[in-house]
């Protein structure tokens, strides 16, 4: 059973996970979550973004490839556009993921083998000059 304090992070969570998606439709955004709630978030943001394409197929115009970025706010490691996919999404049964995948997408931890971060930050539409900033803001 989930705790209260579980369950009121899990609203934090939520509340964070949708400004996010709501901003994303118009504007640069960004956001620190824990690792957990990452599936969680591509899905709903996926579904909004991109209704009209299933999660696996292979896709032209991707706004997530094109805008979705994460960064890990403790070592600084990056992941890009829909790469991000292949770490969220893990299938026990396929044994097509790497150690670094099942570490993020299944132990929820940082997908820098090195580091024990269990919170990311995903950033969407964010310019290359302006990320120095966010990891200061949002970082460890
Ligand atoms: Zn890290």
């Amino acid at each position: 059973m989930k705790s209260m304090l579980d369950l009121k992070k899990e609203k934090k969570v939520d509340k964070i996970i949708q400004d996010f998606i709501k901003k994303a439709k118009k504007k640069p955004v960004f956001c620190r979550i824990p690792i957990k709630y990452s599936q969680k978030f591509y899905a709903e943001l996926d579904s909004a973004i991109n209704p009209q394409f299933q999660l696996f197929i292979a896709r032209e115009n991707d706004m997530i490839k094109d805008n979705l970025r994460a960064v890990c706010p403790k070592c600084h490691s990056w992941l890009f556009g829909d790469e991000i996919r292949n770490f969220v999404y893990i299938f026990e049964s396929l044994k097509i993921h790497s150690p670094n995948q099942k570490r993020f997408g299944k132990d929820h931890l940082c997908f820098n083998m090195n580091c024990d971060s269990q919170d990311i930050i995903f950033l969407w539409g964010i310019p290359e000059n302006k990320r120095n900033y966010i990891l200061k803001k949002l970082g460890n």
